[in-house]
């Protein structure tokens, strides 16, 4: 539908222009000032239906640049009766289009505010050092062509700029909606680079107001139908690696386009290209720290997140196999005793047959609560050990001091209520507690003393549950 439009109209432009042979400037400008509206409008529309937001909104920007591009060219041409042969502000406003647009393609996805903030103060002084050069152009009076000359080049190198980065992340967008962004602004850049190369190099003499003026409306209306078309691009199978170089590069974009426009400014404006040299630099240098100290912010809570229970909040299994190691050689090398805890729920499938997962998954969270709530000493590690088992490492205690802390943690198990639905109102769970302890730690320890504690556990259920167990260590490890 959207495709058959875009066709009329290009006939329409066609007709008017044969229809209208008097009038033939102001209809094709009209034209042209209504193709990249129709694109902006098209635009802004898909950003009100697309994830890719920020994306869309500069793409629009873009096209309302270049029609104020257009619309100020009508003007000088037709509103003056003066036809200007040197490039003026409407040139300035079709090279600053290319600044949204590069701002979009630099900007990669779930950004912070303020890395948006560098990347759009970049973009600013990417316009302005543009304006300020395509201004020293306008103003090279006395060598208009080789100023309108330097300006084609300058239009090249954008527009091969866009369309190069504008495929490449399309070729590496992994979600669907900035898969179809990436596609209208690629397919739009392509094809406007295409006519731009033919109206700058090829049709050069001819003013606006002939029938080659019709190949200029078909980047925009080719935008438009794209921005209007819906959900149609499905998530192809990018290649993770280059997905990954494409995202962390793409803020490089601007910082690039920077230094290239500082470059090309280094004659004319020496003290503007080093300030251009300068921001680039600091720009990319300022996200940079942002984006390692998130990418340290984020391995730190991986860290975590490898450590910790994910139901329970205490230690898991492998931080616990750590400790174990970790304090058995503290322990030797400091000559204090240490002790293991192996602590096991009673009963526990019962509980959960009777009252429902849920609940028992509760009930595992209470009772690592209440553990970890007896191991106050910061060098104890309460650990879930396995399904409804916990360890507790105690470093730096007496054997007494570690049936204490037994002790104290099946009593404080023991007094746990959970509520239930049933009548009944509320529910207890008991421990089992297998203790083993060691004065003078030796490099075998901490594997007999695992062993040790599943065996007083096993003889704490045989003796009747809800009970603390000592165990004994084989002759070598125990002392007194
Ligand atoms: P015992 O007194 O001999 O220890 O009996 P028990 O029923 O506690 O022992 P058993 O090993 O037969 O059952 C352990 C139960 O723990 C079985 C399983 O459903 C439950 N369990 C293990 N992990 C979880 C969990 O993450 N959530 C819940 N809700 N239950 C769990
Ligand atoms: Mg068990
Ligand atoms: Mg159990």
């Amino acid at each position: 539908m959207a495709a058959v439009l875009a066709a009329l109209y290009i006939v329409c432009h066609g007709l008017a222009l044969v229809l209208l042979p008097g009038h033939a400037q102001a209809v094709s400008f009209s034209f042209l000032i209504g193709a990249p509206l129709l694109a902006a409008l098209a635009c802004l529309w898909r950003m009100l239906h697309s994830e890719a937001r920020v994306g869309w909104l500069a793409l629009s920007a873009g096209m309302l640049l270049w029609a104020g591009g257009m619309a100020l060219n009508m003007y000088q041409e037709i509103g003056l009766g003066t036809p200007d042969a040197t490039p003026g502000v409407s040139m300035l406003l079709y090279v600053l289009y290319g600044v949204p647009l590069t701002f979009a393609m630099a900007h990669p996805r779930y950004e912070p505010w303020y890395l948006v903030v560098i990347d759009g103060a970049l973009a600013l002084l990417l316009g302005y050092l543009f304006f300020v050069h395509t201004f020293s152009f306008a103003t090279m009076s006395d060598a208009p062509e080789q100023g309108i000359n330097s300006l084609r080049l300058m239009f090249d190198i954008e527009n091969l700029f866009i369309a190069a980065f504008a495929l490449v992340r399309y070729l590496a967008s992994e979600d669907a909606s900035r898969r179809i962004f990436f596609r209208a602004l690629a397919a739009f850049a392509w094809v406007y680079m295409g006519v731009a190369a033919y109206i700058n190099h090829v049709a050069t003499e001819a003013s606006y107001g002939g029938l080659t003026d019709l190949i200029i409306d078909i980047p925009f209306l080719l935008l438009a139908c794209l921005a209007l078309r819906r959900g149609d691009a499905v998530a192809m199978d990018t290649r993770r690696r280059l997905a990954l170089a494409v995202r962390a590069g793409s803020p490089l974009i601007l910082p690039a386009a920077l230094l290239v426009v500082s470059a090309l400014m280094v004659e004319a404006h020496p003290h503007l290209a080093v300030v251009g040299f300068a921001l680039a630099t600091l720009g990319s240098g300022l996200r940079g720290v942002v984006m390692q100290v998130r990418a340290m912010e984020r391995q730190d809570q991986l860290d975590v997140l490898t450590r910790v229970d994910a139901l329970t909040g205490v230690a898991n299994r492998r931080a616990f196999d750590q400790a174990l190691q970790a304090e058995g050689s503290r322990a030797r090398r400091s000559g204090q005793g240490m002790a293991l805890l192996m602590v096991d729920i009673d009963h526990f499938k019962e509980f959960n047959d009777r009252f429902g997962h849920p609940l028992g998954d509760a009930c595992l969270r209470a009772v690592a609560t209440a553990l970890s709530g007896c191991a106050t000493r910061g060098t104890d590690v309460v650990a879930r050990y396995g399904g409804e088992e916990f360890a507790v490492v105690v470093s730096g205690t007496t054997r007494d001091g570690a049936l204490a802390l037994a002790e104290t943690m099946r009593l404080a198990v023991e007094r746990l209520r959970l509520a239930t639905a049933d009548p009944i109102g509320s529910v207890g769970v008991t421990i089992s507690i297998g203790v083993a302890h060691v004065a003078q730690v030796t490099s075998a320890d901490p594997v007999a003393l695992l062993a040790a504690t599943d065996a007083a556990l096993y003889e704490a259920k045989r003796a009747g549950r809800n009970r603390v167990v000592e165990g004994r260590l084989p002759e070598a490890h125990a002392q007194p």
